[in-house]
């Protein structure tokens, strides 16, 4: 498949249409791009009102995304400057997988699994170039059809620097504390380690057909369940060994969570048990 990286397009080359979603600074409008002599279908991020906190983000968001080329991460295809700044993204049709889920309850385990190993896929490259989501979730996985998921929404992601292990975030922010690690939430420190925590919900989630997680619990009250050895419940139907993934995942100390790169060996090869028998 020929892929279309470009920097700066032009307001002429975005067509806009219908709207998508709503984003933090505007919205998501569907639409189509002329690139390279080709009309592609495209997501476009937009910004309200000329916000200058809004752009600063959009272009760091930007500027992270084109450094980042995977099969399982959304692509950027450029920056277009217009009346407002826009982000125009490759479309992933059929939306965030939150959506899918909740429309989906009667999935086959080794989708489901599917899923997951393509979302570990598109985590292990991060992992490997120090790249740290941060808000790793059903919501921020957007479908380009039934079996090809897309990691998506970079607005909180960095690039940790040489020096760092990790990246301490400033500022109260809108965080999304449920998918959070315990260190995240005790000293704001993020690194891949409290990505792979996120993605022990982001199972847990997609387990639970698009379920919230610790829905009868306060956010104030997460931090004290953790603490004292509680996770969240095996979801119904989940079988034991994927459950225990995640409980890998949420083990208290980062040191003591897998890697992405070592977790997706056992998925790829539970991802092949479940699509042998067809369950
Ligand atoms: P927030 O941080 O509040 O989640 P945001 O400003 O980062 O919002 P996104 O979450 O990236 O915005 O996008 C908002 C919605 O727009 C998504 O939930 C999804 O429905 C839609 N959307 C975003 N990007 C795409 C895409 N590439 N393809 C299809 N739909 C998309």
């Amino acid at each position: 498949r020929e892929d279309v990286m470009t920097s700066d397009l032009r307001s002429d080359q975005v067509i806009l249409e219908g709207k998508l979603g709503s984003g933090q600074f505007g919205e998501v409008r569907k639409g189509r791009c002329q690139v390279g002599g080709k009309t592609v279908p495209v997501a476009v991020k937009t910004l309200k009102n000329n916000d200058p906190d809004g752009e600063k983000e959009i272009l760091s968001e930007a500027s992270l995304m084109k450094s980042l080329d995977h099969q399982h991460i959304v692509r950027m295809i450029g920056v277009c400057k217009g009346e407002t700044l826009m982000l125009v993204l490759e479309l992933a049709e059929l939306g965030p997988l939150k959506k899918y889920l909740e429309r989906h309850q009667m999935m086959k385990l080794w989708h489901q699994v599917e899923l997951m190993m393509q979302i570990c896929d598109g985590m292990e490259y991060l992992e490997m170039r120090d790249v740290v989501h941060r808000d790793l979730a059903t919501r921020n996985v957007l479908l380009v059809n039934d079996h090809f998921a897309k990691i998506s929404d970079f607005g909180l992601s960095r690039i940790l620097d040489n020096n760092s292990e990790y990246y301490t975030a400033h500022g109260p922010g809108r965080w999304p504390l449920m998918w959070y690690a315990p260190e995240c939430l005790y000293y704001h420190k993020f690194d891949s380690s409290s990505d792979v925590w996120s993605f022990g919900i982001t199972m847990w989630e997609i387990m639970s057909f698009g379920a919230r997680p610790y829905s009868k619990k306060k956010p104030s009250q997460i931090l004290h369940f953790l603490e004292s050895g509680n996770r969240l419940d095996i979801p119904r139907n989940c079988p034991n060994r994927i459950y225990q993934i995640m409980l890998d995942c949420w083990a208290w100390n980062k040191g003591d969570r897998r890697s992405f790169r070592d977790l997706k060996p056992h998925l790829v090869e539970m991802y092949e048990h479940y699509k042998q028998r067809d369950i």
